[in-house]
């Protein structure tokens, strides 16, 4: 297993539609490995295939402990009341916001064997669930924010990138400390 650099906020790959997995090969398991290992690397508990530069429709997430490698997710059902809570993203290092969401989703996708699941996720796994998805359609948690949240947060941004030249976010393997209380996903 490797782990891969994360592509940050300005890479054009973070705005692809993700293209769905026709079969579950080895080397979708391989992708899926890698990611795993990455998330963990970054201190994340959701990482999608567009954010390690990939087109594959495939998300991992970890929230404490429930570990899914989710292969083309859709959420099939969402379901109130929406919750508000505070996002990051390990492709926007250092900057957050305040997203409301359905508080409960379900979610149906292939499993690292091609198996089908259903999973249901409330609270901070179904927030997840719904971060990365979104991720495979070209979408990111500042596109929920308001004008002038939104205007902040990207603000913010321009100080952080200089840190990522080419976009590109080198970890290093095991597993780091956050030096932010809220999780990354
Ligand atoms: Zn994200």
């Amino acid at each position: 297993m490797s782990v891969l650099s994360i592509r940050v906020l300005g890479d054009p790959v973070l705005r692809e539609v993700t293209q769905p997995v026709a079969e579950v090969t080895d080397e979708t398991r391989r992708l899926i490995d890698d990611m795993f290992e990455t998330m963990y690397a970054a201190s994340g508990i959701g990482l999608a295939a567009p954010q390690v530069g990939r087109r594959e429709r495939v998300c991992v997430v970890d929230v404490e402990g429930a570990a899914y490698a989710l292969v083309n997710p859709e959420v099939v059902h969402a379901e109130g009341p929406k919750a508000k809570a505070e996002e990051g993203c390990l492709s926007i290092p250092d900057v957050y916001g305040d997203v409301e969401r359905p508080g409960r989703v379900t979610v149906r996708a292939l499993d690292r064997d091609g198996a089908p699941i259903e999973v249901t996720g409330e609270g901070l796994l179904g927030r997840c669930f719904q971060h990365e998805i979104d991720h495979l359609h070209g979408k990111l948690f500042i596109d929920y924010l308001s004008f002038l949240k939104r205007r902040s947060a990207l603000a913010k941004w321009e100080e952080e990138k200089e840190q990522y030249p080419g976009f590109i976010r080198i970890l290093k393997p095991g597993r780091s400390a956050s030096e932010h209380p809220e999780e990354e996903l």
